[in-house]
């Protein structure tokens, strides 16, 4: 286990994984199909899983119980979400880090990688492109370098709200970062974030010790680990917890995922926002050791598993992984997903459809257009969304409203997901997408009861058509 360390790691500071009694989780006997069933029924009845709950669906490998919970998360996902995906794209600020995480081309020893770190003018530029294909949420990603301090993270959020071209604008803002301390997180409140994630990359401590060298920043497992406990204790609303899959075994992220989960709603009042789920993906300077791979099934189970032990986290996967596995996984549990991604620095307007690998952090495995993605979610039957109306209208935690507040999916999140759509068809759609989302809008109004609330959306869906209001949400 990790030693004391002299920075603060939160008022809570103490480690709370602990690797023995995980690994003991999983080295019970496996449960029977009753007890794996009374675990399914808890969970569909919206409450999250205790950790040895999540080890008993971890340990099932029954071919019909393993069914058994792909239904369950497919249901809970339509019954507490709906059909909504929420979009998003990533934009890398900066790829100079003082880190040498052995599985990241962005480590310090790979000399042969361009570094780069946008100028504001660059920043703008980027931005322009993404308003310009129609983005409303974007994750600014960054490398950890004494130049990417809060302030400079703090002005790039700005900067970033700041840019508009045409009808386009950006309105939430998440961070990828580094793990600050106290102080640092209150100056990037200021800017007005939505979600800051850290993925703890792998729970296990011998494997954070093996890729994550000691005389590196990021060699302190206890300062990442505490990291979202010191943005909640510094004001911050939202935060992501993320396991890099592939470094160690699934198994024992899943619950070292759901332990942190715990610590957060026990002391903090809130669980995560989002939980990301990244698999190791080739990249320039790495060496992958194939050991802990993940697999498509095993990673549909982590989808399904996650789903159901921390029903109310949004579940992100990203363009890291190819269109048929996005696809066929998606409805288990999955809400949001990053679409027409480029992960090169300047990759919105320099690099075409290229992937350069010596200017990117990995190696995108979904490199179609925004709007590519946004025709083939609404053919298969999702609704996409760019709806930001929680966090701007200071409802924050949006998806414990969902999961929490009976009717609140019909009263706020379908409505805004619709008027989003609606918004994106008029000024970005190709036409083959605009016919599709044009049907797609009057089913969904079909399915809702004649009211004066719907006679209130159809409205505002006739203003963005006819009169070309904009940004407009309930
Ligand atoms: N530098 C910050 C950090 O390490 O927390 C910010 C983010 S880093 C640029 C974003 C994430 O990319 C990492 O947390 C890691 O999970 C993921 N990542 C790094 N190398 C990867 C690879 N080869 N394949 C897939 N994901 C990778
Ligand atoms: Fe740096 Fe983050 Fe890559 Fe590690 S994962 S080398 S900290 S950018």
């Amino acid at each position: 286990m990790c030693g004391m360390t002299a920075k603060k790691l939160s008022s809570k500071d103490y480690d709370f994984i602990n690797d023995d009694h995980l690994l003991g989780m999983l080295l019970r006997q496996r449960p029977d199909a009753v007890r794996i069933r009374e675990i399914i029924a808890k969970s569909l009845a919206k409450e999250p899983l205790t950790v040895e709950e999540t080890a008993a669906l971890v340990m099932t490998e029954q071919p019909e119980l393993v069914e058994e919970i792909f239904a369950a998360a497919r249901q809970l996902k339509q019954q507490v979400y709906g059909n909504r995906i929420v979009l998003f794209a990533p934009l890398y600020i900066g790829n100079n880090c003082v880190n040498d995480c052995t599985y990241c081309s962005f480590k310090r020893s790979n000399k042969e990688m361009q570094r780069r770190t946008l100028t504001p003018h660059e920043v703008r530029e980027q931005v322009v492109a993404l308003e310009n294909k129609g983005h409303k949420r974007l994750i600014l990603v960054f490398g950890e370098d004494r130049r990417y301090d809060p302030r400079f993270i703090a002005d790039t959020v700005r900067a970033v709200y700041a840019t508009r071209s045409g009808r386009g604008e950006i309105r939430r803002v998440n961070i990828n970062a580094a793990p600050l301390d106290h102080e640092g997180y209150a100056t990037i409140k200021e800017a007005g974030i939505g979600t800051y994630q850290i993925f703890q990359e792998t729970y296990h401590h011998r494997t954070y010790a093996q890729v994550h060298p000691a005389n590196t920043r990021k060699g302190d497992y206890l300062y990442r680990l505490h990291g979202l406990s010191r943005a909640f204790e510094a004001g911050l609303d939202d935060v992501g917890l993320g396991v890099l899959f592939g470094l160690y075994d699934w198994r024992f992220e899943v619950l070292g995922l759901v332990s942190h989960a715990l610590h957060l709603q026990h002391h903090y009042g809130v669980g995560p926002h989002t939980i990301s789920f990244p698999r190791l993906r080739p990249a320039h300077g790495v060496e992958v050791d194939p050991r802990h791979l993940v697999d498509d099934f095993d990673f549909k189970r982590i989808i399904a598993i996650l789903r159901l032990a921390v029903p109310y986290a949004g579940l992100i996967l990203t363009a890291r992984e190819n269109p048929e596995v996005r696809r066929a996984l998606m409805a288990f549990g999955v809400s949001q997903i990053d679409a027409g991604s480029r992960i090169e620095l300047g990759g919105y307007t320099e690099v075409g459809d290229a992937q350069v690998m010596e200017r990117e952090q990995f190696c995108l495995g979904d490199i179609r257009s925004l709007d590519e993605v946004m025709a083939e979610l609404m053919e298969d039957g999702y609704l996409p969304s760019f709806c930001t109306s929680c966090y701007r209208s200071g409802r924050t935690g949006e998806h414990f409203m969902e999961f929490s507040i009976p009717g609140f999916i019909k009263e706020f999140c379908t409505p805004n997901a619709l008027l989003t759509l609606q918004e994106y068809l008029e000024d970005y759609a190709s036409p083959g997408t605009r016919t599709v989302g044009e049907a797609l809008v009057a089913q969904e109004l079909g399915k809702l009861e004649d009211s004066d609330f719907k006679k209130a959306i159809c409205g505002r869906l006739a203003d963005i058509r006819e009169k070309k209001s904009r940004d407009s949400y309930f």
